[in-house]
């Protein structure tokens, strides 16, 4: 099931249309097509490298899982739930991936190559964004679980370090190995059966979990937005709202939504963050109960915001 499921060609709804032409089912790259430059990060399952496709001089990165590690952590289902995602994706704000082939001991994933990095190390660096950085990239996240959520797809594990930043400064969104894909009924809407939420298990990161998770409850659409909710938290405040000493304690005050917003905190921001951290996924802003996505981008905290603009629009400097 690996080498069948990983040998396929990347390809997008826009492709999937097109008759595959046969030049491009003839050509399989392989890891000669690349020269192969740093390691730009390394993953629970997976090593990520800089490289360079011959032919074209293009810039990827290329996320290399070793068969072996995969099959010895039982992490073969991550890789493949991965590679699921990423070809039903083609949306400026998320990774793309553009080919994957393998050699005997490994997969190889060939993807954007988002240059400047993880959304992460900007917080680290400057501690807090001020509010237009903050409304500015909390934004893109939108517009992106818009369109993610549309294909029925909950990214379940979203957080900044996941957020990585192309050349331009526009956020590239990756690490879909969590995610959950629900189906798609016949007018297109995702379907959250009974026998689909069955299925749940913690996944995640600790500090950006939703507590209906922790609950062993299903992972839905709202517990995207309940990580949004922590995001824009942290952007603002430089720390995390549930925070704590130990996990445990951390996943008590999850469960009891208890936070507080430090001295200083923008009151728009305020109103937003109250309003998707909120126990009940079902009232979150943003779930359809509560106005939907129209409803979150109305919020006064994106006021005035061009909100189709957004992918050509040049990002505030984040200092
Ligand atoms: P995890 O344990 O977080 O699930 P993983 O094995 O899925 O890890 P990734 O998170 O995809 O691996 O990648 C590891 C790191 O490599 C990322 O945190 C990021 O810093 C870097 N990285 C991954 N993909 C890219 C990319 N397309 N462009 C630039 N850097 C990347």
């Amino acid at each position: 099931q690996l080498k069948v499921a990983a040998e396929s060609k990347a390809s997008t709804s826009a492709e999937a249309t097109k008759p595959p032409s046969p030049a491009r089912q003839r050509v399989k790259k392989t890891p000669n097509d690349f020269i192969f430059g740093k390691v730009i990060g390394e993953g629970s399952y997976s090593t990520v490298y800089l490289a360079k496709e011959v032919s074209t001089q293009k810039e990827f990165a290329i996320k290399i899982c070793e068969k072996k590690h995969l099959i010895r952590e039982r992490k073969t289902h991550f890789v493949m739930r991965e590679k699921e995602v990423f070809m039903k994706l083609d949306h400026p704000f998320f990774v793309k991936l553009a080919y994957t082939f393998q050699d005997s001991e490994r997969l190889y994933y060939v993807l954007t190559y988002a240059r400047n990095g993880e959304l992460l190390g900007y917080l680290h660096k400057l501690s807090v964004f001020d509010v237009p950085c903050t409304r500015f990239y909390t934004a893109e996240v939108i517009v992106a679980l818009e369109y993610l959520h549309r294909l029925g797809i909950i990214h379940r594990d979203l957080k900044p370090e996941n957020i990585l930043l192309s050349d331009d400064m526009h956020i590239k969104i990756t690490d879909f190995g969590t995610s959950k894909v629900l189906p798609l009924n016949e007018h297109g809407t995702p379907v959250n059966s009974p026998e689909q939420r069955k299925k749940n298990s913690f996944v995640g990161t600790a500090e950006y979990v939703s507590p209906e998770v922790l609950n062993n409850e299903p992972a839905n659409f709202g517990s995207d937005l309940w990580a949004l909710g922590c995001i824009i938290y942290q952007c603002l405040s430089g720390s995390m709202p549930f925070r704590s000493g130990n996990e445990y304690q951390t996943f008590q005050k999850i469960v009891k939504a208890e936070y507080t917003f430090p001295e200083g905190f923008n009151e728009e921001a305020k109103d937003l963050v109250s309003k998707l951290l909120v126990l009940d996924p079902e009232e979150r802003l943003g779930m359809p109960g509560t106005g939907g996505m129209s409803a979150l981008k109305s919020h006064k905290f994106y006021a005035g915001l061009d909100w189709d603009a957004l992918p050509s629009t040049t990002p505030p400097k984040l200092m």
